[in-house]
Order: structure tokens, then sequence, then C-alpha cells
């Protein structure tokens, strides 16, 4: 898998418990009878990863971060591209972004870990009327653009050399909380200078080196480090985190209250590049890395795009999939689909809220999503839950309903009656 964002990929054993436990929870969550089944459906969120690179040149064996590894620079329509992706789909992808060759005014110069230059910063090549274009794009598309803290360098300099990685290093362990604040400080730095919004609120550790909990000597967590910034959700790989047993829900785990989501495996290698993707999704999250949505010829991004819709439209038509439409929206779902439990009576579904009430303080808003595949055509009622929104797709043999139930003063079961048309 070459250098991918893994580094030892055998280094952390306990995290393959995670995985099996995160097939069967994907699983376990529908209820089937007679011509009927309900489920709470997983939803799935899509993260980019290593936005916010200029140069698309992979320097690390110059000492300098691995970049996006293509051989073209970057360029608005980059940006544009995960617009229109999340437009395509109505959802809200993450671009897990980097954000030192946003420099405008050298300041990196003041953090010598931060950067392969150390002192010697000097970012003026990358200083042009790029950057306002990609701003604009990102400030003006809000609903469809998520922008997420990935890194300011990607990688951590000791001296004169290259280190994996900028948050933590290769067993997981947090950099020195001191040189951690800093970086954050800088990033936020940079989010001014270029007007680029808010801190933001989801975080995707970089090259995928993360502890869950306390590592090394420290104190504090990263999770801590992080949220005092602001940061609700971290999304990594079970697989290569730290202490990935901690986790207390299979799929997510919270540290210090901060949901860290598995994000399992990518379907495309990190430099995949100007190729349509194949593949399932298997868990929560469809990873990728920049160059999978882009083209050689930037002009044709959109071929690429238009090759992530098509596979990733059916999930939303499926019984047991969602594409979440944005960051809280897919958290509350996370929650709902492995703490709350579905069982069919009759003429009548329960729904039970007893697990997921434990984490109440997780929950964004009072909205799930229940899916019914059914061989009839069904209407649905409920005294104990308001259903605001019914979409049907009709398949092959079968109807699927996605009722969108609002669960109205953290009550803990509720009934849904179904009647055939
Ligand atoms: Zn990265």
């Amino acid at each position: 898998m070459d250098r991918r964002e893994f580094t030892t990929k055998s280094a952390f054993m306990g995290a393959g418990l995670a995985f099996s436990n995160f097939v069967d929870f994907a699983r376990k969550k529908s209820v089937r009878n007679a011509g009927l089944s309900v489920s709470i459906p997983i939803p799935i969120q899509i993260v980019i990863d290593d936005v916010g690179w200029w140069s698309g040149k992979d320097g690390h064996d110059r000492q300098e971060p691995y970049r996006t590894g293509i051989n073209r620079n970057h360029v608005p329509a980059d940006y544009q591209a995960i617009v229109d992706l999340g437009k395509k789909l109505g959802v809200r992808p993450q671009a897990a972004t980097i954000l030192c060759e946003w420099d405008r005014e050298n300041i990196l110069r003041n953090v010598p870990t931060i950067t392969w230059m150390r002192e010697k910063w000097e970012n003026s090549k990358w200083v042009g009327p790029w950057l306002d274009e990609a701003a604009d794009i990102i400030r003006n598309n809000q609903n469809h653009y998520e922008l997420t803290l990935h890194g300011v360098g990607h990688e951590y300099w000791e001296d004169e050399n290259m280190t994996r990685a900028e948050w933590a290093d290769s067993s997981g362990t947090m950099r020195p909380l001191d040189q951690v604040e800093l970086h954050l400080d800088y990033y936020e730095e940079l989010l001014n200078q270029n007007q680029l919004g808010s801190f933001p609120s989801s975080f995707v550790p970089t090259a995928f080196l993360h502890g869950f909990g306390l590592t090394g000597d420290h104190p504090i967590s990263m999770a801590e480090v992080v949220k005092k910034r602001g940061i609700e959700y971290i999304s990594t790989p079970f697989e290569n985190m730290f202490n990935a047993e901690g986790a207390q829900f299979g799929l997510f785990g919270v540290d210090s209250g901060v949901i860290t989501v598995d994000r399992g495996e990518d379907l495309l290698n990190w430099d995949a590049f100007s190729a349509k993707p194949e593949g399932v999704v298997i868990g929560t999250t469809c990873g990728l890395h920049w160059p999978n949505l882009l083209h050689a010829d930037p002009n044709r991004n959109s071929e690429i795009v238009d090759a992530w819709v098509e596979l990733l439209k059916p999930y939303n038509d499926k019984p047991e999939t969602l594409l979440a439409k944005n960051s809280s929206s897919f958290r509350d779902q996370l929650v709902h689909h492995v703490c709350t439990k579905v069982q069919i009576h009759d003429n009548k579904f329960d729904i039970d809220f007893l697990e997921t009430a434990k984490l109440n303080g997780q929950l964004c808003n009072t909205q799930l999503s229940v899916k019914i595949e059914s061989e009839r055509m069904l209407t649905f009622n409920s005294d104990d839950l308001k259903i605001s929104n019914s979409e049907t797709f009709h398949g092959k043999d079968t109807y699927v309903y996605t009722l969108v139930v609002d669960r109205i003063n953290d009550i803990e079961k509720a009934v849904v009656k179904f009647e055939a048309l």
C-alpha cells in the first residue's frame, strides 16, 4: 500500500478487533418480519484529505511533505470539484485541509517544527490570485463544503528531518503540547489571513497518527486539546489508532467528550489520480484523498466527480445506508444506528432509545432516519414521534421508505404504526 496515510500497519494489533465489531454493527441493525424490514441506517460521511496544497509534488524524499503526489499544480477548479460533489449528492463533504501554502506573510518562520524550511520559510511562490479565487469558492458554498482541520505542514520537522506526523509520532503519541498548541494557533492565523471562516469543528489527524485518550506522559489527550478549539468530531481509521480498543461503541468512541469515528478503509490508494472510482463503501466514511476526485486536466474534473456521484448515490436508496447531509446529522444518525433499537410487532414497530439516552449529550438535534423496506405500499403514523419527512424509493421488487422522525422531549420509547394502502 505504498506510504498511504499509514506508517506501520501492524503496530496496533488491538485495532483488529474494532474492525470486526464494525462489520457486525453495520449489519445487526435491521429487523425483519414477513415481507418487511426496519433499520436505522448507517450514515456515510465523505471525507477528502490533503486539500489545500498548491504544489502537487510528493516531496518526502527531500525532507518535504508528501503533499498530494500529482504531476500538476492545484487550481481553484480543484476546490470547485468538492463543491460540485456536495451539490450533486445533497451533502457537505469534509475537506481536510493543509494550510501552509496559504501563508501570505511568511508567518510560519516563527515555528521551526511546522515546515521543511524552518526559520527560512518562504512562500511567495504560492501567493497569487488563486488564493482569493479558491477562498471565494469555499466561502460561497458553505452548505456543500466543510473546511476540516488536517494540519499546517502535515509533518513535523525535528532539526532538518521530516518526521511523521504533525500531531503525533509514529506510535500515536501526541507531540509536545506547547508545539501542538502553537501549530493550532498558526492554523487559525492562516484561516484569518485568508478569511476562510472560524476554526473548524472537525479534525482528521495527518498520516492518521492519533491516540485515543491519553498518550505518552501527557496529562491531556489530543481530543481534549482540540476540543478547546471547538473540534467536536475526529475522523480516523481505528486500524491505525493507538488505543483503538478504548473506543466504547465499536464504530466510534467518545474521547474527552469528542466523538471519534472509525473511518475504515478508503476505496482508492491515496495517489490514485484521474481515474474513475470503483468499490463498495463498507463503514461510516467514504474516505478519499484529493487526487482521487480530480482529473489530470482540471477542466475535466467533472468527469471524475460524476463517477463518484454515480458510485455514491445508490447508498441513499439502500435500506441499510444513507448519505449524511452534514457532519451534525451524521453524528446523530451514527449514535442512533449504534444505540437505538427497533422491534417489529404485527402492524407497528417499537423504537427504543434507552441506550441512546446515555449519549444525549452527543446529539446535535432531535432527528433520526429510519428506513423500512416492504413489498407493499405503506403509510406510517405515530403518537409519540413527529414524522416530518418521508421519501420513497421503488426498487425492483420492494419499496424503501425513509422516515425522518423527530424524537420529542428525549422520550425513551416510541411506537410507529404502519398500514398497507
Ligand atoms: Zn494527509
